[in-house]
């Protein structure tokens, strides 16, 4: 058995796919962390990965046996704005895996170096960027929320230049594949049939088998795709994520999170709120996810049309047709979702303005998001619900509040203990906190990686209340407060 189990299949696409692509050797590179559980699932020797021919592979200075290293070509709208050319400028494909769940990984490397798609760029990533994705992806996936991986976080021994020098970094990022809206859109752009239709067979044999069987395997591939994004967005802003760069590039074919810049859990409610210090507009602001993600979908079916195989206008009405289930299945998991939160069986018509109430209520007292929902589910006891009441800005808020609470849950019939596991299930006590990310970064660049891995064991298990572990639950101090975050690129 070899180290690494690749077993490639992007590689054997026509060449227009990509650009063949050595990483920069990092010329010094060292452990950040390495992600042994998630090595296991994807076949990969353990012992290998935190050995100093795995730190090679990481770090791009070998290239593993089996790996054929690559970068991606894609196209994006970019806050709205059109880029014919886009593609890995800082990430390489080193090749796929297929995991012990039968699902084939790609294995990339993010911040490896220069690429043919790098236009000004370095093609580096620095040490921050770095640990943020690892952390806020390891803890969306702990949530049960669809997303790429960090297999493993390696310093290259090398300094980038970004606003000031800092130390660089890799990241191994595991995605089951790293195709995008942006991709189909590229092909779509250039005119070129061919290689959309050679896209379209390759995403449906890896993602999407089922679409086969069908009498139009495009038109089902597309209505599964919409259908994995709006669950996609229901469960980000079930958890208070902002993504803050949902551009067609960052829209992943398979339905998961990926590109972890800018984005960030909101700590105050707010339906407006944004964090990427780039999103001037508020474009990609909590509650305005679904409408983009909509927006890049609609993106996609455009890309679409020419393998369509149908009229135009026939194609045309598919498309809508396909793009109006967007909002039913948002709306279904969404109240869905906000129901479990409040520990309801369902919002329906009558309860559903109760949850804009509950928004209304969280923005009028500026409260915290997790901790509202954290403290209500363990609100039976006193010390919580004393917490939870003082989250208002006065004692009468929340006894109107909860005053409404108690009445929907007793007409709704739902027992204590089902009420109880809703909330359970659905409100995490521990979020990657902006202002513990910012901690981790920081101490990071020290070169301690203590308050990184303590912060990401917590968020492991961010359902359960953990000994200890009150100030990782806690809202930032005023001090504390991070207002914008950066890409970092
Ligand atoms: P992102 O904003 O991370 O989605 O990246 C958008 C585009 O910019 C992609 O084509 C990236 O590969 C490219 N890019 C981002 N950062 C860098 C960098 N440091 N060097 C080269 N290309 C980059
Ligand atoms: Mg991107």
């Amino acid at each position: 058995m070899s180290a690494v189990n690749f077993n490639n299949s992007y590689a054997s696409l026509p060449e227009v796919f990509y650009t063949k692509q050595k990483a920069d050797p990092a010329p010094a590179p060292s452990w950040i962390k390495t992600n042994d559980a998630l090595a296991k699932k994807l076949g990969i020797d353990v012992s290998f990965l935190n050995s100093n021919a795995g730190l090679d592979m990481l770090s791009g200075r070998a290239v593993t046996d089996g790996s054929y290293p690559l970068a991606m070509v894609y196209a994006g709208h970019q806050f709205g704005g059109w880029s014919p050319r886009l593609g890995d400028g800082r990430a390489l494909l080193l090749g796929e895996v297929i995991g012990t769940d039968n699902i084939r990984y790609d294995i990339q490397l993010k911040g490896s170096g220069r690429t043919p798609y790098s236009r000004g760029g370095d093609g580096k990533a620095a040490v921050g960027p770095v640990i943020r994705e690892y952390i806020v992806s390891e803890a969306m996936a702990a949530l049960g929320v669809p997303t790429t991986r960090a297999l493993a976080a390696v310093t290259t021994g090398e300094d980038v230049i970004r606003e000031t020098r800092l130390p660089g970094a890799i990241l191994t990022r595991v995605a089951q594949s790293h195709i995008r809206v942006g991709t189909f859109q590229y092909f779509y752009a250039q005119n070129d049939k061919a290689s959309l239709k050679t896209l379209a067979d390759y995403v449906i044999d890896r993602h999407y088998p089922k679409a086969h069987g069908t009498e139009n395997p495009i038109q089902a591939m597309y209505n599964s795709i919409v259908t994995r994004q709006a669950k996609l967005i229901a469960l980000w802003m079930k958890y208070g994520f902002i993504h803050g760069v949902m551009n067609t590039d960052n829209c992943q074919i398979a339905g998961e999170t990926i590109d972890y810049g800018p984005c960030a859990y909101m700590d105050t409610f707010h339906p407006m709120k944004v964090f990427s210090s780039i999103d001037e507009q508020g474009r990609y602001a909590w509650g305005k996810q679904p409408h983009l993600a909509h927006w890049n979908l609609s993106r996609l079916g455009e890309a679409l049309m020419p393998i369509w195989g149908k009229d135009d206008d026939t194609t045309t009405a598919e498309i809508s047709t396909a793009l109006d289930t967007f909002s039913d299945t948002f709306n279904e998991n969404f109240y869905a979702a906000f129901a479990q939160k409040l520990g309801l069986p369902e919002l329906d018509s009558q309860s559903a303005p109760f949850l804009e109430t509950t928004f209304e209520t969280m923005t009028s007292n500026k409260i915290d998001f997790t901790l509202f929902f954290a403290h209500l589910r363990r609100s039976t006891d006193p010390t919580y619900q004393e917490k939870l009441i003082n989250l208002f800005e006065t004692p009468e808020a929340a006894g109107i509040w909860l005053g409404q609470w108690d009445t929907l849950k007793a007409k709704s019939g739902i027992s204590a203990n089902d009420s109880q596991t809703a909330m359970d299930t659905a409100n995490p006590i521990y979020i990657a906190r902006n202002h513990r990310v910012e901690e981790a970064i920081q101490a990071g660049l020290q070169g301690n990686y203590e308050p990184m891995n303590a912060l990401h064991d917590i968020l492991q298990n961010p359902f359960t209340q953990q000994d200890g572990a009150e100030t990782y639950e806690a809202a930032p101090e005023a001090t504390e407060i991070v207002q914008q975050t950066f890409c970092g690129t």
